[in-house]
């Protein structure tokens, strides 16, 4: 069976400010659907040993797979896993206001009940859990993706490596920090599509994630 392009869980437009539709647009329908697509070439070159596995089994056993597709599994399948994530921990209905710099507003939009308790119990508050995600995320040099992981711990991945690539647990939270995802808004200011994409983060859905 091959891998298919999931749906937004939302319009290309809908979260602009913070995302333009010209970047979701190309972000989805060109970058997201390139990794379907060389997924789909790799794993169809051994059909009897791959035709049926899952994302998750090609992503945990990543050091198993035929050193012939290995890499490209490795870039294409992870790029198809973070961004299947990518997508659905954002949501339009959190946005507040206009402005897309120099935002000094307090982080309205958080996460509440089991998973804040984690957060703080880590972090102290949410801000300074914001702050950490954040220093990360500028610190990531080159491309690569943010994650908060169920235990509260913040990691980071290079290229399109997945959290899975380290082991079984799935990541509740991930923020592409490639320039493809902001450089249209942004320029190179990762700073600023970092601080606004705050705003866009879905958290009734990473709490989801966060009880499984
Ligand atoms: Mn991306």
């Amino acid at each position: 069976m091959a891998f298919t392009l999931p749906d937004l869980p939302y319009a290309y437009d809908a979260l602009a400010p913070v995302i333009s539709e010209e970047i979701m647009r190309l972000h989805h329908t060109k970058h997201h659907q390139g990794y379907v697509d060389k997924l789909n070439n790799a794993v169809q070159k051994y059909p009897d040993l791959l035709g049926d596995k899952s994302l998750d089994y090609l992503l945990t056993n990543i050091d198993s797979l035929p050193e012939d597709i290995r890499t490209t599994v490795r870039n294409n399948g992870g790029g198809h896993y973070n961004h299947s994530l990518f997508w659905q921990v954002m949501s339009p209905k959190n946005i507040v206001g206009q402005s897309t710099t120099g935002s000094s507003q307090p982080y309205h939009n958080q996460p509440s009940g089991e998973l804040l308790n984690i957060i703080n119990d880590r972090y102290g508050d949410f801000n300074t859990f914001v702050e950490e995600f954040t220093t990360k995320a500028l610190g990531l040099f080159g491309s690569g993706w943010v994650w908060l992981m169920p235990n509260a711990d913040i990691i980071t991945t290079p290229n399109q490596d997945s959290p899975l690539m380290l082991g079984p647990v799935e990541p509740i939270l991930g923020l592409d920090v490639w320039e493809h995802a902001y450089y249209l808004d942004y320029n190179n200011d990762r700073s600023n599509y970092i601080k606004n994409w705050w705003r866009v983060v879905n958290w009734q859905f990473v709490q989801t994630r966060s009880r499984k």
